[in-house]
C-alpha cells in the first residue's frame, strides 16, 4: 500500500512538473541562462503585428532582449537567477520623450500664464543668465531623470546648454538620451560665440561616439534664432560625426509668417533649400506644415515630435498629426518644457492629450485613437529619433528598455481595451518597475540610480536661489 502511494506521488509530481514547464521537462537541462527574466505579465510588444502576450515573458541578456513570447515558451528555452514578477501588470517598451529641455525642471512653474514673449524675455532669459551653470544643469538633469524614470520614460531627446554635463548625468542615471548641444545666435550660458559652440560640440560629439546609452547631437535652436550659417555649420558638424540634428521647426505662427516674408517660403522649405533636412533630423513641433511641407518631411525622412501640452499651454497652435501620419512621417511625442510649457515630464499625459487635442480640433472622435498615441510614445517615437532598430518595441535583438505598469489601482480596473487603458486611464505614477539596457533602474517604485531625497532637497534650494536672483521673494 505504501509503495503504491509513493509511486502515485512520483507520477503526480512528474505530471505537475511537466505541466509547469509546458511539457519540456526533458529539455530543461539545455535551457540557456539569461541575466533577467520579466515573467508573467501582459506583454504589449508594439512589434510590427502589435502582438500582445496575455501571459508573457521577456528574456534579457546583457543590455538586449533575447526572447519575447508566451511565458511557457520563453521559460522552456531560458532560465535565470533574476526574475521580475510581472503578474497582473502591463509590460511595455519604455516610453520615448522625443523633445524636452531637462535642466529646466529647476525653473518649473517659475512664471506661467503669460505670453511666450514675456515668459522668455522677462523671466526665462534673465533666470538662465543669472543661474544656469554646469552645476545647475547637473541637478536639473538628475531631477528630470527621477521624474522620467518614475513615469516609465527610458529614452529622451534633449536640447540645452552644457549638454556634456547632461550626458554625464543621464548616463549616471542609467537612462538613454539623444542629447543636443544648443546653437543659438546670442551668448548662451555656456558658449558665448559660434566658434565656441562649434568647438564645444565637436569635443562633445567625439567624446560620446559609440556609447551604449548616449547619442550626442547638435541642436540648432530654430530658424528664428539661428542664421543660415549657424544652421548649416551645426548640420555639417553633426553629419561629420553621423550625429542627429535636433531643431524646433514651424512651432509658431510668427516663425512661419517671417519665413514667408524673408525667405519667400515656409520654414520646412527653407530648411530644405539650405540643405538641413535629412534622415538624421528630429524636428520638434511641426505645427505650421502644409501639404507640400508634409510631403517634403516624408521624402527626407525627417522625424517629427508632437508636444500637445506645450502647444496648448503657450497657445502656439495644433500640429496636423493625423495628416502627418497619413503622409508617412514618423511622429513621436514629447513633453517639451518642463518649464513654462508643460510643466512636467509625464509622457503618458501627452498620449492622453494628443488624442483628445486631435479629436476636439477636428470635432471628430475618430481623428486619433488610443493605439495611435501609444505607438507615438513607443515605436513611432523610436522612428522619429531614427532609433527604431534599437528601441521602441519589445523584440529579440532590441535593447532591453521596458516599463512595468501596475493594474492594481482604482483607475486601472476594469480593463476592456489595453490601448484605451494606457491612453486614457493609466498615469505615469502607475509605473512600478523600469529596466533600461537590461539594468533595473526602478524596482517597485524605488529609484535605484538616482538619490531622490538629495535631488528633491537640492531642487528646493535652487527654487529659493532662482527666486532671489530675480528679486521675486
Ligand atoms: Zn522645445
Amino acid at each position: 500500500m505504501e509503495r503504491k502511494n509513493a509511486a502515485m506521488a512520483i507520477v503526480t509530481l512528474f505530471l505537475i512538473l511537466a505541466g509547469l514547464t509546458g511539457g519540456t521537462l526533458f529539455g530543461q537541462t539545455n535551457r540557456e541562462t539569461v541575466d533577467v527574466m520579466v515573467s508573467g505579465g501582459t506583454v504589449v510588444s508594439m512589434d510590427a503585428k502589435r502582438t500582445i502576450y496575455e501571459d508573457g515573458s521577456v528574456a534579457i541578456r546583457g543590455d538586449s532582449i533575447v526572447a519575447v513570447g508566451a511565458r511557457a515558451e520563453v521559460e522552456a528555452k531560458y532560465k535565470t537567477a533574476q526574475t521580475i514578477d510581472a503578474k497582473g501588470r502591463l509590460v511595455l517598451p519604455g516610453f520615448i520623450n522625443g523633445h524636452t529641455h531637462v535642466p529646466m525642471t529647476l525653473l518649473r512653474g517659475l512664471h506661467d500664464d503669460v505670453t511666450l514673449n514675456d515668459w522668455l524675455y522677462k523671466y526665462i532669459f534673465p533666470a538662465e543668465a543669472k543661474n544656469v551653470n554646469e552645476e545647475f544643469v547637473r541637478w536639473g538633469t538628475r531631477l528630470a531623470a527621477a521624474e522620467q524614470i518614475r513615469a516609465g520614460v527610458t529614452t529622451f531627446a534633449d536640447m540645452y546648454y552644457f549638454e556634456d554635463a547632461v550626458a554625464e548625468e543621464t548616463k549616471a542615471a542609467g537612462m538613454r538620451g539623444v542629447l543636443g548641444e544648443t546653437f543659438i545666435d546670442f551668448p548662451a550660458p555656456d558658449n558665448k560665440s559660434e566658434s565656441e559652440v562649434l568647438a564645444y560640440t565637436e569635443r562633445f560629439l567625439k567624446r560620446w561616439q559609440g556609447d551604449a546609452l548616449i547619442q550626442a547631437a547638435a541642436a540648432p535652436h530654430s530658424i528664428y534664432t539661428c542664421s543660415k550659417k549657424t544652421l548649416q555649420d551645426a548640420a555639417a558638424l553633426a553629419r561629420k560625426y553621423h550625429a542627429p540634428i535636433l531643431i524646433h521647426v514651424a512651432e509658431m505662427k510668427k516663425e512661419w509668417e517671417d519665413s514667408e516674408k524673408q525667405n519667400g517660403m515656409s520654414p520646412v522649405q527653407y530648411l530644405e533649400k539650405i540643405g538641413v533636412l535629412g534622415p538624421d533630423v528630429v524636428a520638434a513641433h511641426c505645427i505650421y506644415v502644409d501639404e507640400a511641407d508634409r510631403k517634403l518631411l516624408a521624402e527626407r525622412q525627417v522625424g517629427c515630435v508632437h508636444n500637445p501640452s506645450s502647444n496648448m499651454m503657450i497657445a502656439s497652435g495644433v500640429s496636423p498629426v493625423p495628416e502627418m501620419r497619413a503622409a508617412g512621417i514618423a511622429v513621436g511625442l514629447g513633453t517639451d518644457g518642463p518649464a513654462g510649457s508643460n510643466n512636467d515630464l509625464d509622457l503618458m499625459e501627452e498620449m492622453d492629450l494628443a488624442a483628445k487635442l486631435a479629436k476636439i480640433t477636428k470635432m471628430d472622435p475618430l481623428a486619433l485613437n488610443a493605439r495611435a498615441v501609444v505607438e507615438m510614445a513607443t515605436i513611432d517615437g523610436a522612428r522619429a529619433l531614427h532609433m527604431e532598430k534599437e528601441i521602441g518595441s519589445l523584440e529579440a535583438g532590441k535593447k532591453a528598455d521596458l516599463a512595468l505598469i501596475s493594474l492594481d489601482e482604482p483607475n486601472a480596473v476594469p480593463m476592456y481595451d489595453i490601448y484605451a487603458q494606457l491612453a486614457y486611464s493609466l498615469k505615469g505614477s502607475d509605473v512600478e518597475t523600469v529596466v533600461i539596457g537590461g539594468r533595473v533602474v526602478m524596482r517597485e517604485r524605488k529609484l535605484l540610480t538616482v538619490n531622490e531625497e538629495e535631488v528633491l532637497r537640492k531642487a528646493r534650494e535652487y527654487g529659493k536661489s532662482v527666486s532671489l536672483s530675480l528679486g521675486m521673494k
